[in-house]
């Protein structure tokens, strides 16, 4: 199973991923957890990286399709994978289409604008152990101190309400015509339910 998961930053594709990951026995490659890493390692396109994600933007076509391809020659991904937050423009998924990489199914979580906003508010994260949290769908047991650490939460710098926006409108320009062009592909799943029943409705969407 090649699988692409679509959807807003924050529609869960992440936390779907894992899910489906696990049910289907191929990797979940996140090219965000990619390119966060590169960062946090300090690679040499690390800052490059980090001027895009910071205020909202896409990093560009040619340097994310170079980490994807070198990512699915890896031998985990010889009998499938679930490729989270990529292709994210109609350039990145031709990239796909003219590396003969064939993708079976597109997942399309769907979720509207205002439940974005809600959603990526409240998220929080761990500086240490990079744990995440939510303010009112996933707290820790102190307001603002995380479980296993005891240290303060933070929130991303993409996560930042103005950043939001930016990325909903990046979203909107420039991935949501990826549903057109992969019409014939396509499983839409509503995104406002719990993640359990999101899992559900994926698996029986793709037949599995
Ligand atoms: P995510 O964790 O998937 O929400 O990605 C976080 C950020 O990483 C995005 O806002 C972009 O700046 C960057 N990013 C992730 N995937 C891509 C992609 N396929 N193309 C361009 N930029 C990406």
């Amino acid at each position: 199973m090649k699988l692409i998961f679509l959807g807003a930053p924050g529609a869960g594709k992440g936390t779907q991923a894992a899910q489906i990951s696990a049910a289907l026995a191929v990797p979940a490659i996140s090219t965000g957890d990619i390119i966060r890493t590169a960062i946090k390692e300090g690679a040499p396109l690390g800052l490059k990286f980090k001027s895009y994600i910071d205020k909202g933007l896409l990093v560009p076509d040619d340097l994310v399709c170079a980490m994807v391809k070198e990512r699915l020659a890896k031998p985990d991904c010889v009998n499938g994978f679930i490729l989270d937050g990529f292709p994210r423009t109609i350039e990145q998924a031709k990239f796909l289409d003219e590396s003969g990489i064939g993708i079976d199914r597109v997942v399309d979580i769907e979720v509207s604008d205002d439940d974005i906003v809600r959603r990526m508010g409240g998220r929080r994260f761990c500086p240490k152990c990079q744990r995440t949290y939510h303010v009112l769908y996933n707290k820790p047991a102190e307001d603002g101190i995380c479980d296993e650490c005891k240290v303060e939460l933070c929130i991303r710098d993409d996560d930042k309400p103005e950043t939001v926006l930016r990325r909903l409108e990046v979203y909107h320009e420039q991935t949501e015509p990826l549903i057109a062009y992969y019409e014939k592909k396509l499983c839409i799943v509503d995104g406002t339910k719990t993640p359990e029943e999101i899992t559900k409705l994926i698996l029986e969407g793709l037949g599995v």
